[in-house]
């Protein structure tokens, strides 16, 4: 197979620009057919225009539904293998394309290569993972009935149907991936609503799907805005798979919830990192930029508070500081750039107020704080504060940026009660020089995933292991075997054994009164399930 040489890598920022137009203009044609407004798309690192796009309307949406559930009939017929197939063929495609696509995400998101290129190793990753696996979560599975050998007993897993997926703009192209492949492979049908910025990235990695060998019609993207085009995607569901805020998560669980169908929702976060008094400062303050600044803060998973022991507090915030301010902040579709731009007007001004409010109420800045519009128009500075109090809006609230609160503690039991004092329970991570005492604080920490001496990506990247939030910021589970399970239900098929005749009356019933009595202790005994 012949790899594609990035056709925008080592060009400037605005021949990309020239180039993605050209590939918008092809990709744009796989959307819905869609007949609302049209909406101007730009391009985070110079507001320049990028693309138009058609949003859907709910008509458009029902045409799709139809379409894709039409297709899912045949789909769900297919076999394991058939469906692996296609899996493998298009993780192959996905890595022979990925300069394209990560050309694609970069323009589209304002993010540096480093990232979006992470972006496409989860995106290539997940279909590897998923061929791999499904056949073997979803097969049929035996269970024991009430006696053994005189039930046998066998649970399918059944598809769902029609399975609603919204994805936000951060992380477009890896949590496409993390919610539409084991839904597919779980032999569901895909009515996906991409957010407007970032649909070109989705639809390359669509494309290669498409050319692997999955039908056209059973993945079905739109865009549009939450009202009315989200709802209409959300009420056509047989299963809801949400990644955004948490407000508009509980919106859609209680708009879901009249029809009793599913949802699986993955939310916002106040993510805490704990630093014991063992660490070495340096090791720490490189972890924290990592952790803190990837993707300029616009992730799930990003760590937003940071608690300190008091015994090394000073010189881990000089080590972090100086690290922070190394952080080379630009534009570049190559790998010359540490962190990139926000992806939006909205981030630029919720940042900004975030800041402003907690200088402003006593707040210091140690690195960073401010806009940097020479460098395009929505560059904010990696950013570290100190003295954040509750008072201020980014002391408890996501600020979904590239801010960080830093808070000394005197104990560990202070730092993870002030960990866990948060109506969120996303991610966490612990850094410490002893990974087991990093591991009994992580048992105490009420969340999702908790990352030892790293920020986010050790869980983050382990496809087999579940992933989601605890408290306000999740519903459910992506990823391992829980990742899969969520877009099938169960069918229990039980058949008695001809051998032994159940009771039909009250005397049959009263003779195998002993036997099953006596049949209680054995299995009892036995510690047989
Ligand atoms: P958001 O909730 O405003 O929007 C997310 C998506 O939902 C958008 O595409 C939007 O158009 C759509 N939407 C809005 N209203 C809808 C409705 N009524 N019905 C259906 N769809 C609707 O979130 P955002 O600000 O765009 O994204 C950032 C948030 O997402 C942050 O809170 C972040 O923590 C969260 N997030 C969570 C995860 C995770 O895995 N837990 C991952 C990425 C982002």
């Amino acid at each position: 197979m012949t790899e594609t040489a990035s056709p925008a890598v080592a060009r400037s920022v605005s021949a990309g620009i020239a180039w993605a137009r050209g590939r918008a203009a092809d990709l744009t044609r796989d959307l819905v057919a869609a007949h609302g407004e049209a909406v101007d798309i730009a391009a985070p690192w110079t507001g320049e225009q990028l693309h138009t796009l058609t949003l859907a309307t709910v008509q458009d949406v029902d045409a799709a539904e139809t379409a894709a559930r039409a297709a899912q009939v045949a789909w769900a017929a297919t076999s394991p293998a058939h469906r692996r197939g296609i899996l493998f063929r298009a993780h192959d495609l996905v890595v022979a394309q990925r300069g394209e696509i990560v050309d694609l995400l970069q323009l589209e998101t304002g993010k540096a290569r480093g990232t979006a290129f992470e972006e496409l190793f989860a995106a290539a990753a997940t279909l590897r993972h998923i061929a791999v696996t499904a056949s073997g979560v979803l097969a049929p599975k035996r269970r024991p009935g009430v006696i053994p050998g005189v039930m046998s007993v066998r649970v399918d897993q059944v598809p769902k149907g029609l399975v609603s997926v919204i994805t936000p703009w951060n992380f477009p192209l890896s949590l496409t991936a993390l919610d539409v492949i084991p839904a597919l492979a779980a032999g569901n049908a895909v009515l996906q609503k991409i957010d407007d910025q970032t649909s070109l990235s989705v639809l390359a990695y669509r494309r290669a799907l498409v050319d692997a060998g999955l039908p056209a019609a059973l993945w079905q993207l739109v865009v549009g805005p939450g009202d009315p085009v989200g709802n209409a995607v959300v009420d056509a569901g047989d299963h809801v798979a949400f990644t955004g805020s948490t407000a508009t998560g509980a919106r859609i669980a209680e708009r879901v919830a009249p029809r009793l169908k599913s949802v699986s929702l993955e939310l916002g976060g106040k993510n805490p990192m704990i630093v014991l008094d063992d660490v070495d400062p340096h090791v720490a303050a490189r972890q924290a930029v990592a952790a803190c600044f990837s993707s300029s803060g616009q992730l799930c998973v990003s760590i937003e508070r940071i608690y300190v022991h008091e015994d090394i507090a000073a010189e881990v915030l000089v080590e972090f500081a100086e690290a922070t301010s190394r952080v080379l902040l630009g534009s570049g579709l190559d790998y010359t750039v540490d962190v990139g731009s926000l992806t939006s007007q909205a981030q630029l001004d919720r940042i900004t107020e975030h800041v402003r409010d907690a200088v402003e109420k006593g707040a210091i800045v140690v690195a960073g704080g401010r806009a940097r519009a020479d460098l395009g128009p929505l560059f904010y500075e990696p950013t570290i504060l100190a003295g954040v109090t509750p008072d201020m809006e980014s002391f408890a609230g996501e600020t979904f940026g590239p801010v960080v609160a830093v808070h000394v503690v005197r104990s560990v039991e202070e730092a993870i009660n002030a960990a866990n004092d948060s109506e969120y329970g996303l991610n966490a991570s612990v850094l410490s020089g002893s990974v087991a005492r990093a591991a009994a604080v992580a048992r105490r920490l009420d969340a999702g995933s908790v990352n030892i001496n790293e920020g986010y990506r050790a869980t983050f990247g382990a496809l087999g292991a579940p992933q989601g939030g605890m408290k306000r910021s999740g519903l459910g589970r992506r990823n391992g075997p829980e990742g899969l399970l969520r877009y099938a239900q169960s069918r229990t098929i039980a058949a008695p054994s001809p051998l032994v005749p159940l009771p039909d009356s009250g005397r049959s019933a009263a003779k195998l009164e002993p036997v099953l009595t006596a049949a209680l202790h054995i299995l009892k005994v036995l510690r047989l399930p």
